[in-house]
């Protein structure tokens, strides 16, 4: 994978070029750290860079690009790179097509990390307040007032840069002003979509997708016990029913019983009543009879 952040200085492109090293494996390929490398070990091209750089102008093409190839062809450079801080001007962008054209290299994709110029000046400040509270060595170019010539360069020099990529169909922009890792996705995504991240995209994906699988199948699951609840649900409607009938059906017995006793009762002493009638009538002839 081989790709260009840009955006001006103080975007985030450094903390974002490192994470994505991390991520994929590739070399981060930042011109101003290799110039001022080169600038505290005393090279000819740190003497040279070091006026230039401190007072926030852009060193020359032929010291950068002579730079970025020379380090394009180390072996660490083979699984690909991340330019941050290269191009910055329409000539070094020309000049690394050429490059690339020459080493058989082909460029991915173009990142612009987009910013809010006046937050950007007021993270600055921040942060070199707290550094210098903290004791820390702040850099020479890294002072509100140099970061504003940078800010001039950057819109004059650089941002010509987002019309060419985005000519040749390379520009992806994304918002700068969000949090680290949320940039950090954005990129991400939008390196999947160009494919310039394949085994991994798909495994991540893949991986993205198991748990969305596996929700699925534990709402099928869920759904089974309510399944099973409404069935018992169901039979315990039926059961209730059933028990219900069996208490009642000793009461109907019983009534039943109670009513077939009450008539044998009733019969007997209708009988009864019948029989004691007929004595008396046969009581009363007799008598009757006895006078006559
Ligand atoms: P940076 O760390 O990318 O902000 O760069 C710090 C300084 O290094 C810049 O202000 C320039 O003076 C110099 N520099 C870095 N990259 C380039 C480049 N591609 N072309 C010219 N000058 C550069």
């Amino acid at each position: 994978m081989r790709i260009i952040l840009l955006g001006p200085p103080g975007s985030g492109k450094g903390t974002q070029a490192q994470l994505l090293v991390q991520r994929h494996g590739i070399v981060q390929l930042s011109t101003g750290e290799m110039l001022r490398a080169a600038v505290a070990a005393g090279t000819p091209v740190g003497l040279k860079a070091k006026e230039i750089m401190a007072s926030g102008a852009l060193v020359p093409d032929e010291i950068v690009v002579g730079i970025i190839s020379d380090r394009i062809d180390q072996p660490d450079a083979q699984n690909g790179f991340i330019l941050d801080g290269f191009p910055r001007t329409v000539p070094q962008a020309e000049a690394l097509d050429e490059l690339l054209k020459n080493k058989r290299l082909k460029l991915d994709a173009v990142i612009e990390l987009r910013v809010n110029e006046s937050a950007l000046l007021s993270r600055v400040e921040t942060r070199v307040a707290q550094m210098r509270e903290r004791g820390e060595e702040v850099r020479l170019d890294d002072t509100p007032e140099v970061l504003t010539k940078r800010l001039a360069n950057y819109r004059s020099q650089t941002e010509p840069l987002i019309h060419y990529y985005s000519e040749r169909r390379k520009l992806s922009t994304i918002d700068g002003m969000m949090a680290i890792d949320e940039v950090t996705r954005a990129i991400d995504r939008q390196l999947q979509a160009l494919g310039a991240v394949e085994a991994k995209t798909q495994t991540k994906s893949a991986a993205k997708k198991a748990p969305a699988k596996k929700a699925k199948a534990a709402k099928k699951s869920a759904k089974r016990p309510a399944k099973a609840a409404k069935k018992t649900a169901k039979s315990a409607k039926t059961a209730k029913k059933a028990a219900k009938k069996a208490v009642k059906a000793p009461k109907r017995a019983a009534n039943k019983a109670v009513k077939k006793a009450a008539k044998k009762a009733a019969k007997k002493t209708a009988k009864k009543a019948v029989k004691k009638g007929a004595r008396k009538a046969a009581k009363k002839v007799t008598k009757k009879r006895a006078k006559r």
